[in-house]
């Protein structure tokens, strides 16, 4: 049965497990095993009514009733609680329940990380600010299960990971100074020894879900070196066992543009106890060596900064779907505007470009599957991460603003679904470093761990497997003719000045994502071909035409009908036979 748009109002209320079979696709190609894909069934089906359902509902009406700071009490002392509207905690206690933040400790098996990725995109088609809470408490968990001492490790650990909300902590993570965020190393919050423990004394400029119980919080040492080498990780909880305020004052809540609902604050450290997260060496002691903290925290930011990107997938899902059916049932000149070639156009290229998205955000979770050992895998989900990070974020702006004008006038409406998507999309640029910094990370991925090596050998691979079917050869040349350009760009970047070298980075990114995009659609599209499907052929060499080829004059003089003559089983899933797919 193809989709239906026309017979819904909108998205919310409506199951979004159900009405994605792209996510069907995904895990039935990355999950293999027939016990892991059951396991994941039974997830997926649960968050595609409860993310459609009551916490899109909910989203809608905590953006416009966000988070309150009271500052004191009636008697005058300072208490510096958050406020929420009912809907939020509400939502959240739903997550919690449903294993969101605790799954991997209550699941009694293995949890893939393709499901993890798979529950965080329904839950961020709703509100990608409730995933930002509940995502951190995630890595602060983690960050708390291998480095927290030993004394406090399982209470910590028991509260972030457990299903009953009334019991439930979460978790945050604090960076970012006044003077630095992306220049990390510049941080001047001090951290001053107390026995065992430690006292933090600074100022944190961005501190989403500010009231959460347990933060991850980058101090120096007193008397370590400047830079990034001097920097520690500590656990630092918000409050004393007596439940007094543990030297964290919150100055205030951020006036933001989106992403309302949770939290994010100033705050003031003002010798709050804290626990150095520290790993152990190969022979169990403490691990002292400079630089080993900054360490810790960055494994906590690319497991955040993966985070972002299925942020910016959610968002561009969503779009996709409010614009389909907003599609079907707005009439002008008499006819549903999703017959005319433009919006068909604007809906078809949502769709391909979301689908070439989450091909390079799953493969991320999925990155140790294909490739030859467990060094390449690292590699590969090494510069994966920041390039579906740049990829998925710019792209759900772009999805967002459009999906936005499909609606018309109605679109720029705070009471139509589009406008919290707009306003939200744009954090996650920015969120976790923003588009120039990911842009760096990827050369030092290159420079440090030659991970694009790992990246060229996987689309090698893909072409090397792709079917040879008419349908998909565009799409199979212009993977290698990009490849090529690839390959080319990072020789003659190799010989580059510094100042070069900078100034090319983004342009490197988006060519190596575009290159990682085309190559992920091509293996999706072979393995729908061998299950007599070239729906995702049509998709892969839709994305060919649009992202990797440069068309003369602008694809005018192709006569491409893909738009035309496959706009239904294209936008609403339906399977398209290999002649149909060719002919258009
Ligand atoms: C809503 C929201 C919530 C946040 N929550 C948290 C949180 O919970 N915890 C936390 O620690 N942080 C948080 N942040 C902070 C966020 O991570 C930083 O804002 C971000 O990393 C950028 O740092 P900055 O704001 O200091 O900008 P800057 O570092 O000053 O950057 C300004 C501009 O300069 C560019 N730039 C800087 N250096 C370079 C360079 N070397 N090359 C090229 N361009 C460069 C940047 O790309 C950017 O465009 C949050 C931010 C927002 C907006």
């Amino acid at each position: 049965m193809l989709v239906d748009y026309a017979s819904y109002e909108n998205a919310t209320g409506l199951d979004w497990y159900a009405l994605d079979p792209n996510l069907t696709l995904l895990l039935d190609r990355l999950l293999p095993d027939v016990e892991d894909r059951g396991f994941a069934e039974e997830h997926v089906a649960r968050y595609g009514v409860l993310c459609g359902g009551p916490l899109a509902r909910r989203a809608e009406v905590t953006d416009h009733h966000g988070p309150v700071l009271r500052r004191y009490d009636r008697w005058g002392q300072e208490v510096d609680v958050v406020e929420h509207h009912p809907g939020w905690l509400e939502s959240k206690a739903d997550l919690v329940r449903a294993g969101f933040t605790g799954l991997p400790y209550q699941a009694g098996r293995p949890v893939p990380a393709v499901l993890t990725a798979s529950l965080a995109y329904l839950v961020c088609q709703a509100e990608t600010a409730i995933y930002c809470g509940l995502g951190m408490t995630a890595g602060a968990a983690d960050i708390v299960e291998r480095y927290a001492p030993a004394e406090v490790r399982d209470d910590l650990l028991r509260r972030l990971t457990s299903p009953d909300p009334d019991e439930a902590w979460e978790g945050g993570m604090f960076l970012t100074e006044r003077q630095g965020g992306s220049d990390v190393g510049a941080n001047t919050t001090r951290a001053v020894p107390d026995g065992a423990e430690w006292r933090l004394h600074g100022e944190k400029h961005f501190c989403s879900n500010v009231d959460a119980e347990i933060f991850i919080v980058l101090a120096r040492p007193d008397g370590a070196p400047d830079g990034g080498q001097g920097l520690a990780t500590f656990i630092v909880p918000r409050s004393l066992p007596d439940g007094s305020a543990n030297g964290f004052r919150i100055k205030r809540l951020k006036p933001k543009l989106g992403t309302t609902g949770v939290p994010t604050g100033e705050v003031s450290l003002e010798g709050a106890r804290a626990w150095i997260a520290r790993p152990p060496t190969p022979h169990g002691t403490a691990d002292e060596r400079p630089g080993r903290g900054l360490n810790t925290m960055m494994e906590m930011v690319n497991g955040s900064r993966f985070g972002v990107a299925v942020m910016g997938l959610g968002i561009h899902r969503r779009s996709f779907l409010e614009a389909a059916i907003y599609a079907a049932r707005r009439e002008q000149w008499g006819q549903r505007i999703d017959h005319y070639p433009l919006v068909r156009e604007t809906l078809v290229d949502l769709l391909v470009t979301l689908e070439a998205a989450a091909a390079l955000t799953f493969e991320c979770a999925g990155a140790t599957r294909g490739s030859i050992d467990e060094d390449e895998g690292r590699r590969l989900r090494r510069i994966l991460v920041p390039l579906a990070k740049v990829r998925a974020t710019r792209g759900a702006i772009g999805a967002a603003s459009q999906a936005l004008e499909v609606f018309g006038g109605n679109g720029y409406m705070e009471d139509w679904p589009m406008a919290r998507q707009l306003r939200d999309a744009q954090c996650h640029t920015i969120w976790e470093g923003t588009e120039n910094i990911c842009c760096l990370d990827v050369r030092r991925a290159m420079r440090n761990d030659g991970a694009h090596e790992a990246l060229l050998a996987r689309v090698e691979r893909a072409l090397l497997g792709s079917d040879p079917a008419p349908v998909l050869a565009p799409a199979v040349d212009a993977v290698a003719t990009t490849l090529g350009e690839a390959r080319e760009a990072i020789a003659h970047l190799a010989g580059a000045s510094n100042d070069l070298q900078l100034l090319h980075a983004r342009r490197l990114t988006y060519l190596l994502a575009d290159l990682a995009q085309g190559a992920l659609l091509l293996d999706e599209a072979t393995w729908s071909l061998t299950r007599d499907d070239a729906r995702k052929a049509v998709v892969a060499r839709r994305f060919a035409h649009i992202q990797l080829s440069v068309p003369r004059a602008r694809g005018i003089l192709d006569d491409d009908r893909t738009v035309l003559d496959l706009f239904e089983p294209l936008t609403r899933y339906g399977s398209i036979e290999r002649a149909a797919a060719a002919a258009a």
